[in-house]
């Protein structure tokens, strides 16, 4: 074959695949290769690439060579690189190379993995791996594991739970209207896909109660718990479930969870572990202290689409009863009868959506391809390298560690002598949007105890300990700038 791509309008089919395939993984190469020099976040006005786009869609189809064209320079000079070893902005969503190969062969072969039948080794791969996720956590087993697109859906599916088994199983069949007013006890930072859950489910925002945090941990208070659940109890509501937190988006709250699990098991309420980012640090053993008494969960979600190096979408929920889910979601109930007994599991009916991708495929790769020692040393490095950080910004003048590391992230604030209040948010605002602007990393923001604070983590696949002291160089200079221009007046 001629290394010349075919510049023709014919639509691209298989036969020609495989040059376009060479081609994309050629670029896919190169692209990785350059990140490091490019800017995380691209200098963008809104609206630059909606400008760029034809306002009307092609009539007549175009050559494969035009589109790849403009994707090289229309889109990718629009993207924020999530890829970047310098990304230490909100979580990671890291895509190890090996997952990325197993994306590009699962939508090639383009599977819908509904039901075993219509996927049946990409469902018995799906319970295989997950089995091997739950080992590497160090869950017991009798857990098993599913793979939801995202935690919101996993913890979606958990509050659908909690209302199911509150109202026994009869709120999916004559609707909440004489439900009674049921209550979901959360911790104060718990992330806003609980919100969303709470109210999708029909409970209503303000029968979630939220308790305080306090103590390092930032951990719900588990007396206040207890009394909320018993006054509720009193007051003719029906406590339902129990949401707790490892490593809440935020700052990285942790709960209690032996202690909170204890109250919901002593009231017969279901209860739900959100992980979403910190469950990928358990596959180390000596992060598992984090979630002490996790095995008395009755739902988890943790996401490799995170930390651990699965592309965007792979959210691992694990069950210790899935009969619970299934008998909450199965829009087909006869399936219940055979549910994993014969071997035969359908996916779909423990997911809100039917279609479901072949998510497993990379998942597999990834464990196989890095191994957990492979992963444990990312994880490992990203934590020590996350407290190097601190360390160093702790020292330099009148900057404040406002929370300290939790696993990889913390979060600081600069305070020029005598500001407060609002000006002092401002201060730090404009202080984030210079490093931000200089390009070489990338953070964000987050309010914590009415004080706006720059987050810090580390994650990145490709971050390597020399990334950490760009971080630290960047900060140091633009936290002297912004101080030596308040002081100049
Ligand atoms: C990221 C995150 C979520 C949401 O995850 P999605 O998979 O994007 O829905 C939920 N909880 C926590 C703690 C998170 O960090």
């Amino acid at each position: 074959m001629s290394g010349k791509p075919d510049s023709s309008t014919q639509p691209l089919d298989w036969a020609q695949f495989p040059q376009w395939g060479a081609r994309a993984a050629q670029w896919a190469g190169e692209y990785h290769a350059g990140l490091r020099d490019q800017p995380v976040r691209p200098p963008l006005n809104p609206g630059a690439t909606l400008a760029a786009l034809p306002e009307a869609p092609p009539e007549q189809a175009e050559s494969t060579e035009a589109i790849f064209r403009d994707f090289k320079d229309i889109i990718m000079p629009g993207m924020t690189h999530w890829q970047h070893p310098r990304f230490f902005a909100y979580f990671p969503s890291n895509a190890a190379p090996i997952a990325v190969l197993a994306e590009y062969l699962a939508s090639s072969v383009a599977a819908q993995c509904m039901l075993w039948q219509t996927s049946p080794a990409a469902t018995e791969l799906e319970t295989r791996v997950l089995d091997w996720l739950r080992q590497a956590v160090g869950l017991p087993k009798g857990f098993s594991g599913v793979i939801q697109d995202t935690a919101s859906s996993a913890t979606l599916a958990a509050v659908l739970t909690m209302r199911e088994r509150a109202l026994n199983w009869a709120g999916n069949q004559h609707g909440l209207s004489d439900a009674g007013r049921l209550r979901i006890y959360v911790a104060d930072e718990v992330h806003s896909s609980v919100d969303a859950a709470v109210w999708i489910a029909g409970i209503g925002h303000e029968n979630m109660v939220r308790i305080p945090v306090s103590g390092p941990r930032r951990a719900m208070d588990v007396e206040a718990l207890e009394q909320a659940i018993a006054l509720d109890r009193a007051e003719g509501f029906i406590p339902t479930g129990v949401i707790a937190s490892v490593g809440a988006t935020s700052v990285g709250s942790t709960d209690h969870i032996a202690a909170v699990l204890a109250v919901a098991r002593a009231h017969d309420l279901y209860s739900h572990v959100d992980a979403a980012w910190a469950g990928a640090a358990m596959i180390c053993p000596e992060f598992r202290d984090l979630w002490d008494g996790i095995e008395q969960a009755d739902s988890i979600v943790l996401n490799p689409h995170k930390w651990l190096g699965t592309p965007f979408d792979c959210s691992a929920h694990f069950l210790a009863d899935p009969d619970s889910l299934v008998k909450t979601l199965a829009t087909q109930p006869e399936y219940l009868k055979t549910h994993g007994a014969d071997g035969v599991i359908n996916y779909s009916e423990w997911s809100i959506p039917l279609g479901r991708r072949f998510r497993a495929l990379k998942l597999w790769f990834l464990l196989r391809g890095h191994g957990l020692e492979g992963l444990r040393r990312m994880i490992r490095d990203h934590v020590r390298w996350a407290g190097q950080v601190e360390a160093a910004l702790a020292a330099l003048p009148q900057l404040e560690i406002v929370t300290p590391c939790m696993l990889s992230l913390f979060s600081f604030r600069v305070r020029p002598e005598g500001m407060a209040g609002a000006d002092l948010d401002a201060f730090n605002l404009a202080l984030l949007e210079a490093i931000n602007a200089d390009g070489r990393i990338y953070l964000t923001q987050t309010r914590i105890d009415d004080k706006l604070v720059i987050r810090f983590q580390a994650g990145p696949f490709s971050m390597t300990e020399a990334d950490a002291e760009t971080a630290v160089t960047v900060i140091a200079k633009m936290a002297a700038t912004a101080l030596e221009q308040v002081r100049g007046g």
